[in-house]
């Protein structure tokens, strides 16, 4: 199969770049089209978490029953927005029906294919930049104050076992030395040593962006908004601004946008804007070498090169809906809890909308009846972790060759098969 010489990518985040970056590498011509600038999405303001061992899935049998609570209580994790709610209630049952104990062992699977080798492929590609402190595998903490509180449901231990993902369980003392600023009500918690974190992930997408166009790939300020397909292969996609672009491929990569841009090829997808917020104290105080993540109250917490990053909230108000800066409010008071020497000035806030889809794994799959335009979108909450595989699967495709994991659990159709229905689980994964 001849290589497609001039490939489209539409969208400059974090799955969009590694999927240039993997292409160019692989000998295509390679043009990037964003409307903003790399990294300007959600790929932005994550908690940098990246998280080879996480193989436990959102929707978990018990999660039902949890829901009241989560969105209640004074600080639960999860905001539904009651005008937003009949359009998200299709979304909301697939998530159930997720939940079902044999859908969670696939869907665990299809998490573990995706997220194992994340530092053996970002590692190798940053130190040929030079950028060795971008990545660390630093291990990752989860802590809780109650006893056994951060191991999860018997059933996560069991996923993570028969994954093989090493975890070691901590007494209240280890805690403590491992983080002295964690406040001392945290007597238990859990240690993932190879999980780590990303020091900056906007400065990851703008590193890999800055090498994609030295090495000859062009990043072009541009939205996509229509394509013509060309009885020959290959299509010419309609920007925005008028301009037209030919292409021999086409990768829609547009995070939470492109649940519009493949409708141009027929595909619905239950695509929801899941939002989240964070704070991040450019002299919090506190420094911690690994990343720590309170199963209490579901937020997580990473010391960044622009200070101390603090991360929750799960938001579903849809695309167009303003932001809730109460959320952002709220980081910084579960913060203060989880470490309080926190110093806030200076604080940032912000918020970002993660791409997901309601079984928590994303779209990897040809367009129906083009097999020149590669969907890559919907990573959820893990797009930090899972983008480099994906760049390699979206390759993988495109060439023709076969991919060294079972791409499956990804396609569009599991969107149309029936379920097996459900029960329930915790918006962390602890
Ligand atoms: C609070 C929070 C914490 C998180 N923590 C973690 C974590 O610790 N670890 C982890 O692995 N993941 C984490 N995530 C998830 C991760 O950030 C996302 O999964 C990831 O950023 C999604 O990347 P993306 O490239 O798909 O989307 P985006 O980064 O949103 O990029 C999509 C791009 O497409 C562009 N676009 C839109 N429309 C068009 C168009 N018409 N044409 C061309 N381009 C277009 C946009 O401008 C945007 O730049 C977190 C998310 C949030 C919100």
């Amino acid at each position: 199969m001849s290589l497609p010489k001039e490939v489209l990518v539409a969208g400059g985040g974090i799955v969009g770049i590694n999927c240039a970056v993997e292409l160019q590498r692989r000998g295509c011509s390679v043009t990037l089209i964003d409307p903003r600038s790399p990294g300007d999405g959600c790929s932005f303001g994550n908690a940098g978490n990246v998280v080879a061992g996480a193989v436990v899935p959102f929707s978990m049998p018990g999660n039902l029953l949890k829901i009241p609570s989560w969105v209640f209580s004074p600080y639960g994790p999860l905001s539904i927005s009651l005008r937003h709610l009949p359009r998200l209630a299709p979304f909301l049952l697939r998530w159930l029906k997720a939940s079902h104990p044999a859908n969670v062992r696939h869907i665990s699977r299809a998490m573990h294919a995706l997220h194992k080798e994340t530092f053996n492929l970002y590692l190798p590609l940053l130190q040929e930049l030079g950028e060795t402190d971008l990545i660390t595998k630093a291990g990752q903490l989860y802590v809780s104050r109650h006893s056994h509180g951060a191991d999860g449901t018997t059933l996560s231990r069991v996923l993570r076992a028969e994954a093989g993902v090493r975890v070691e369980a901590l007494s209240g003392g280890q805690v403590q030395d491992l983080v002295p600023a964690l406040s001392a009500a945290y007597g238990s918690g859990i240690f993932f040593p190879d999980n780590g974190f990303c020091a900056n992930p906007y400065r990851l997408v703008q590193v890999l962006a800055h090498a994609f166009v030295a090495r000859g790939g062009t990043v072009r300020r541009a939205a996509l908004v229509a394509v013509e397909r060309s009885p020959e292969g290959g299509g010419t996609a309609i920007l925005e601004s008028g301009a037209r672009q030919r292409y021999d491929a086409l990768v829609i990569a547009a995070g939470v946008w492109s649940r519009r841009l493949v409708s141009m090829f027929g595909a619905r997808v239950p695509l929801e804007a899941e939002r989240g917020y964070h704070i991040t104290l450019p002299q919090s105080g506190v420094h911690l070498n690994l990343p720590v993540t309170n199963c209490d109250l579901s937020i997580s917490a990473t010391s960044m090169e622009m200070g101390l990053r603090i991360t929750g909230g799960a938001e579903f108000s849809g695309l167009e809906a303003k932001p809730n800066w109460h959320f952002a409010d709220r980081m910084l008071k579960l913060g203060m809890m989880t470490f309080p020497g926190l110093e806030r000035s200076g604080a940032k806030q912000w918020v970002g909308m993660r791409p997901s889809l309601p079984d928590g794994l994303p779209v990897l799959d040809r367009a129906t009846g083009d097999r020149n335009v590669i969907f890559a979108f919907g990573n959820g909450h893990y797009g930090l972790t899972e983008a480099p595989m994906m760049a390699r699967l979206v390759t993988a495709l495109m060439m023709d060759e076969r991919p060294s994991v079972d791409i499956s659990p990804y396609s569009l159709s599991r969107f149309n098969r029936a379920q097996v229905f459900p029960a329930m689980h915790p918006l962390t994964e602890c």
